[in-house]
């Protein structure tokens, strides 16, 4: 058995499809969850996803040779400290947050000495759902989880972390923080600013309701990220304040660019930008398949 005693903190869509995939491998002998909402971690046992439920952090750590933290980065600090006092010798921890900068100096912080214990981890798998109920299995299946150990982190911890997340078919690849962080704001941060961005702008104009329901296809795929989790967000940007605010401004530079453009009727420039877009995502795609 790879896991004797799972713990999941903050069972919903992370947390739960990581329990689903381990459970239904076989990788694991008992799912321990806790969270904020009763009624979420009620469901969570409903479902199977989780054999029970505790009363705090600390109490579903205790026994659990693995815990893995998925709530949102704002709440991790406060979880590693209640989790500090529950870590007996051989267990591991780990975390889901979509920003790593924080939450391993949160880490750092609360767990002291036992910080080696510690392995940062970003599975780039999800949906724009929330909660154990939009929980699936093979959620992660041939999709990255990063890892970004310290210089401190314990060799064998990061090994049973990577076996862990193998498991439900994810590729594992290591990272520095910094670079995590720079390169995520680009590819997923930035993203989601602008299409909360574009539905805020849109739905506070006049003929807002007209302007929904003309919209097709692809707004619609533009703009399925403005759906996800609000707090979930206000975290990352709080965490990943540096890197988003600068791509914020570069973006803006060049939404100028493109303005100007468009106001001054350059045709060519406009094929130009529109072209090396369109060649740059169709060769992303294809690299993707
Ligand atoms: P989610 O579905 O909302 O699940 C988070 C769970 O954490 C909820 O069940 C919530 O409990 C619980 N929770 C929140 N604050 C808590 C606290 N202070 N103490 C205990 N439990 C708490 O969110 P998610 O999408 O799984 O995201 C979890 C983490 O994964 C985040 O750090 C996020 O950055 C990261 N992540 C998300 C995605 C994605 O696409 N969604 C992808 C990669 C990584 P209640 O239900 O009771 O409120």
């Amino acid at each position: 058995m790879l896991i004797q005693r799972l713990a999941i903190i903050g069972v919903g869509l992370i947390g739960g499809s990581l329990a689903r995939d381990l459970r239904r491998a076989g990788h694991v002998g008992e799912i321990v969850g806790f969270g904020r909402s009763l009624g979420n971690l009620q469901k969570a046992v409903d479902l199977k996803v989780i054999d029970r439920a505790a009363v705090s952090a600390a109490d579903a750590a205790h026994g659990a040779d693995m815990i893995v933290v998925a709530v949102p980065v704002g709440s991790m600090h406060d979880i590693f400290t209640q989790l500090a006092s529950a870590l007996v010798d051989g267990a591991v921890v780990t975390d889901v947050g979509s920003v790593k900068g924080a939450v391993v100096e949160a880490a750092r912080e609360a767990f002291g000495a036992r910080f080696a214990a510690f392995v940062p981890g970003h599975p780039i798998a999800g949906t724009e759902h929330s909660g154990v109920a939009a929980s699936v299995a093979g959620l992660f299946k041939k999709h990255r989880v990063i890892l970004t150990p310290e210089n401190e982190t314990d060799a064998s911890a990061v090994a049973r972390v990577r076996t862990m997340w193998e498991a439900t078919g994810a590729k594992v690849t290591l990272l520095p923080v910094e670079q995590h962080d720079a390169v995520l704001a680009a590819c997923s941060h930035l993203p989601h600013m602008l299409a909360y961005a574009l539905v805020d702008m849109l739905v506070r104009r006049d003929d807002h309701r007209l302007t929904f329901d003309l919209a097709a296809g692809g707004f619609r795929d533009f703009t399925r990220i403005a759906s996800s989790d609000p707090v979930m967000w206000r975290d990352i940007c709080l965490a990943n304040t540096e890197a988003i605010v600068e791509l914020l401004r570069d973006f803006r530079e060049n939404l100028d660019a493109l303005s100007d453009a468009i106001a001054r009727r350059d045709g060519e420039w406009l094929m130009q930008t529109f072209e090396r877009a369109k060649h740059a995502r169709d060769a992303y795609l294809k690299h993707d398949e």
